[in-house]
């Protein structure tokens, strides 16, 4: 044959390249760390019959792997995992129709809020905002057409804390019917288990603690109800935003290390907000594991720490948060949270720009609120870091007060 070239072969070059080693029946190979399937189509022993695989938008086995972790972690019987959070987000706001409504807490992720805003929308989906820190503004926030409560705690820049079984008793008190979704992307399963405090349904973006190293995005949702599992399965494979084999094999890596890089981020984050707080230059520190926090009692109560995200409030203005944000040299300038890099940004600029500007100032996201995401670097030097950054922005302020101990 041609395509030979100078040797004798028992068939052609490209059937021998495609074939040649490449039996699917060999990998059972008891490799320890689980191995990256890419493939997109599994064998068949008969027409039909098969091992549970059969394309790889419905089933894979990197894909199965992680979410059986995944579950495992929260202690729930399914999570499915999606191509990002806002990916999990629209699929989990696809099984509502037509009529529905969602009460979502006021100031969720900017994401998460578009998502409704822009797209659930469209299809005859109304959402309304409320504080979630109140509850009986929840309660009265509940209408006859309530599907589904969608919470987030903490939130994001203000670090709100809400009672999550709180909000699911009031929910179940007006109907059964209502799911109650909680976005725990900051806590993490290590901290925060939505399930056992009531509510049906958890998200995840997976893109920030949970891979933890910023070169993932990715999200879940966690559940234990049989019907749910049917229904979300269906809408993952039908809307087909999956995740990639060799990210879920990244994931589901970074889940190893999850306890410690959250014991870390937990005790980095306090010593840093502690040292915040004693700063002449600033006025105030968001942080749910400070007691001065509104919801310091809530936050103990239902979830053993805080993570490494705060913001923190200065005495200066834009100017100041500028060269404030331009002067750090540790932590990095840049959106995003929970990799093991510090990072530092300016939310009124930067990441909620889409909350209308009236809203910001009302909500308290003004140009002199920071927002950190501490990492796993030492603390001594991400605290010079930004004692530097306060030197090179208010040159001309106040001598710093002698700090007495923190
Ligand atoms: C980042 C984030 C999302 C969106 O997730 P992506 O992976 O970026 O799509 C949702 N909720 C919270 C709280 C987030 O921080």
């Amino acid at each position: 044959m041609e395509t030979d070239g100078i040797l004798k072969m028992s068939a052609g070059f490209a059937t021998i390249a495609i074939h040649a080693g490449q039996d699917p029946a060999k990998w059972s190979s008891n490799a320890v760390i689980p191995p990256i399937v890419t493939s997109t189509t599994f064998k068949q022993r008969a027409p039909a019959e098969h091992n549970g695989f059969l394309y790889g938008r419905s089933g894979n086995p990197s894909r199965y792997t992680l979410e059986e972790c995944l579950a495992a972690l929260d202690g729930a019987k399914f999570a499915l995992t999606f191509a990002s959070g806002t990916a999990a987000v629209a699929n989990i706001t696809s099984l509502l129709s037509y009529g529905d409504h969602i009460l979502s807490g006021d100031d969720v992720y900017c994401g998460v809020n578009r998502v409704f805003r822009e797209i659930v929308s469209t299809h005859g989906i109304e959402t309304t905002y409320t504080d979630f820190t109140d509850i009986e503004e929840v309660e009265k926030a509940i209408r006859d057409n309530t599907k589904m409560i969608w919470v987030e705690s903490p939130t994001n820049p203000l670090l709100k804390v809400v009672d999550i079984a709180a909000v699911v008793q009031t929910a179940r008190k007006r109907r059964a019917d209502i799911l109650v979704v909680v976005d725990n992307t900051f806590l993490t399963p290590y901290l925060q288990r939505p399930l056992a405090l009531g509510a049906d349904v958890v998200m995840y973006s997976l893109t920030k603690y949970m891979n933890g190293h910023s070169d993932v995005i990715m999200g879940a949702a966690v559940f234990n109800d049989k019907m749910l599992d049917k229904k979300l399965r269906f809408l993952q494979k039908a809307i087909g935003a999956v995740p990639s084999p060799f990210d879920c094999y990244l994931v589901n890596r970074s889940l190893k290390t999850l306890a410690l890089r959250m014991e870390r981020h937990r005790a980095s984050s306090l010593v840093v907000a502690r040292w915040l707080q004693h700063h002449p230059m600033v006025t105030e520190v968001l942080h749910p594991g400070l007691p001065l926090h509104p919801q310091y009692e809530i936050a103990k109560k239902q979830s053993s720490g805080h993570s490494g995200v705060f913001s923190f409030k200065h005495c200066g203005g834009l100017n100041e948060s500028r060269t404030f944000l331009s002067a750090l040299k540790i932590f990095t300038l840049a959106e995003s949270l929970g990799g093991y890099e510090s990072l530092a940004e300016l939310p009124s600029v930067m990441t909620h720009t889409s909350v209308p500007e009236e809203l910001r100032d009302e909500f308290g996201i003004t140009h002199s609120l920071i927002r950190l995401s501490i990492g796993l670097e030492d603390t001594d030097d991400l605290i010079k870091d930004l004692n530097g950054a306060f030197n090179a922005s208010f040159v001309t302020a106040t001598v710093p007060k002698v700090r007495q101990g923190s």
